[in-house]
């Protein structure tokens, strides 16, 4: 039997940190998840108990990181990463995604492993381009109450590409659109987990301005996909993960009251400040380069986390 290859996951209690560990362990890698359960889970992770392939270290990865041992590859996905928990939680985010991603190459640098940063479409701000390429820079307000996350994401591929460039490393960095599925919080703020929790439990959907910005869903086994496919490969620039299919926040609403059956009242609050009116990824790039594009269809993706949803509040409630 060869001997497993090791991945270190930061953020592995969180919702992608997860469904990447588990990737990875079907894969026949052990697993380090480093994790200081800021705005991740165990509860994510308990199926994994009794693997003996993967243990979880309580860890702040804005500190130094000390790994007993080889390690083949780094996966950086420690973040607060829907916009209420940034919004609260600003300094920490900017700490994980500077500090933490400095700490996570250092580690990668020490055991000569690789490297993949999980980036965001945010850093394409409320863009003057559609759908969004790789090549865009971007229309981020630095100051604003979404530059916590923007900017640190925009730092952590500034460093990442730099240790690329200065000590060789081998890294990828993957820019991740809008993802839903199971193990998402429930009152993480974000839409899908919003609209879904509210109609389950019979309160008005809160739109926020008109309804009118859009966003495109990805479902998370597809991204997973993606991002294994990019940690395999050997392309260093930035990639965009994320489905292309995009509707309006108002089509998505309408959606999961179809989807549900029900019609609880549609309830308008304010657009909150810098929210992007648009969000579409192309995916040219993923697609010549990894063959990857999403399969899975939004009515299923979206059935799959409702029913998720549904038993989550049956054992919560
Ligand atoms: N949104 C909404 N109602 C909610 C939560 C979010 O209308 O209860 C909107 C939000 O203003 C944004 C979109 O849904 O335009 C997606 O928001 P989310 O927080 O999921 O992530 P974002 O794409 O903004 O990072």
């Amino acid at each position: 039997m060869p001997t497993p290859r090791k991945a270190v996951v930061t953020g592995a209690a969180g919702f992608l940190g997860s469904h990447l560990t588990d990737r990875l362990l079907a894969e026949g890698w052990e697993v380090l998840g480093l994790d200081n359960l800021l705005t991740g889970s165990e509860a994510n992770l308990a199926h994994l108990t009794t693997e003996p392939r993967f243990v979880l270290e309580h860890h702040d990865v804005s500190k130094t990181i000390q790994v007993l041992g080889p390690v083949d590859f780094v996966f950086h996905f420690a973040s607060p990463a829907s916009p209420i928990d940034y919004l609260e939680l600003p300094i920490q985010t900017l700490k994980v995604g500077s500090l933490g991603t400095h700490n996570s190459l250092g580690l990668a640098h020490a055991k000569g492993a690789g490297f993949l940063v999980a980036s965001t479409s945010e850093v394409y701000g409320d863009p003057l381009e559609h759908p969004q390429r790789e090549s865009y820079w971007g229309n981020v307000n630095p100051v604003g109450p979404r530059g916590v996350y923007d900017e640190a994401k925009r730092f952590a591929e500034a460093i990442t590409m730099a240790y690329h460039r200065t000590h060789g490393l081998d890294t990828k960095i993957v820019r991740i659109f809008n993802t839903y599925g199971p193990r998402m919080r429930l009152n993480d703020g974000r839409v899908v987990p919003a609209f879904i929790g509210q109609a389950l439990r019979g309160e008005p959907i809160t739109v926020f301005g008109d309804g009118s910005q859009t966003r495109s869903f990805c479902y998370v086994s597809d991204l997973v996909e993606g991002i294994y496919r990019l940690s395999q490969s050997a392309h260093h620039e930035p990639v965009n993960i994320g489905n292309p299919r995009e509707m309006t926040v108002l089509e998505f609403a309408q959606a999961i009251q179809r989807i549900l059956g029900v019609d609880q009242p549609l309830i308008h609050h304010p657009l909150p400040v810098d929210d992007p009116k648009v969000r579409r990824p192309d995916i040219s790039l993923a697609r010549r380069l990894l063959g990857w594009e999403p399969k899975v269809e939004f009515e299923d993706g979206i059935g799959l986390t409702i029913s998720y949803f549904r038993q989550f509040l049956a054992i919560n409630s």
